[in-house]
């Protein structure tokens, strides 16, 4: 039986998409992603070609950039995952709410938070102080896209995929309340 398409939530054509009634234009296509990935992957080898380091994920939005990652990795590594949540709708709420903890021993490790996007850097703030006290040997933190315009906070980023503009973005595992996050490519909001 033929599926009636127009009733999705995501409405693809070429450039531009719909996600949940707001309007995206295509910013990043997969391969150029596919590159972005395959440099940190690259980077993170060779920092860490003796050592075996424990990758925090944070959830929901960075789970595809980190499968994809962590695929790239040659070196012994573990993964684990932290759910927060700061974001409603298109914009930050300014309260980190911690949904799932970390739930392994961090002390004397060597960690690397993976996150999807550094907004105002309130939601990897948070988690860094909460990842410090538990004693690792380092920490270090990554993130595929930073938005410099919006940052906020004063510690340093260690690996950062790309610089992108102060604007709204979908795809390869972001969402807008809830969409989206399927799509392969990255979507910017059409003001
Ligand atoms: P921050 O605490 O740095 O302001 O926000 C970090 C979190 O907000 C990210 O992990 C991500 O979940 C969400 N976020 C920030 N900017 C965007 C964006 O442009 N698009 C989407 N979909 N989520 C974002």
């Amino acid at each position: 039986m033929l599926q009636n398409f127009t009733t999705f939530a995501v409405f693809i054509s070429m450039q531009s998409i719909q996600v949940n009634g707001k309007s995206f234009a295509k910013y990043l296509d997969s391969s150029t992603i596919d590159n972005v990935v395959d440099g940190i992957a690259k980077q993170i080898n060779s920092d860490y070609k003796d050592q075996k380091p424990l990758f925090i994920a944070v959830l929901n939005g960075s789970f595809m950039f980190a499968s994809d990652l962590f695929k790239k990795l040659t070196i012994e590594c573990e993964i684990s995952f932290v759910k927060l949540s700061s974001y409603t709708g298109t914009s930050s709420t300014g309260s980190v709410q911690q949904l799932i903890g970390v739930g392994q021993n961090l002390e004397g490790r060597e960690v690397i938070v993976i996150e999807d996007i550094v907004d105002t850097g309130l939601t990897l703030g948070k988690l860094r102080v909460e990842l410090q006290n538990q004693h690792p040997k380092s920490l270090k933190l990554l993130t595929l896209l930073f938005k410099p315009g919006a940052f906020a906070e004063t510690y340093p980023i260690d690996y950062v995929g790309l610089e992108i503009p102060n604007d709204f973005i979908v795809g390869y595992g972001l969402d807008y309340d809830g969409f989206g996050r399927n799509l392969p490519d990255i979507y910017s909001i059409v003001k």
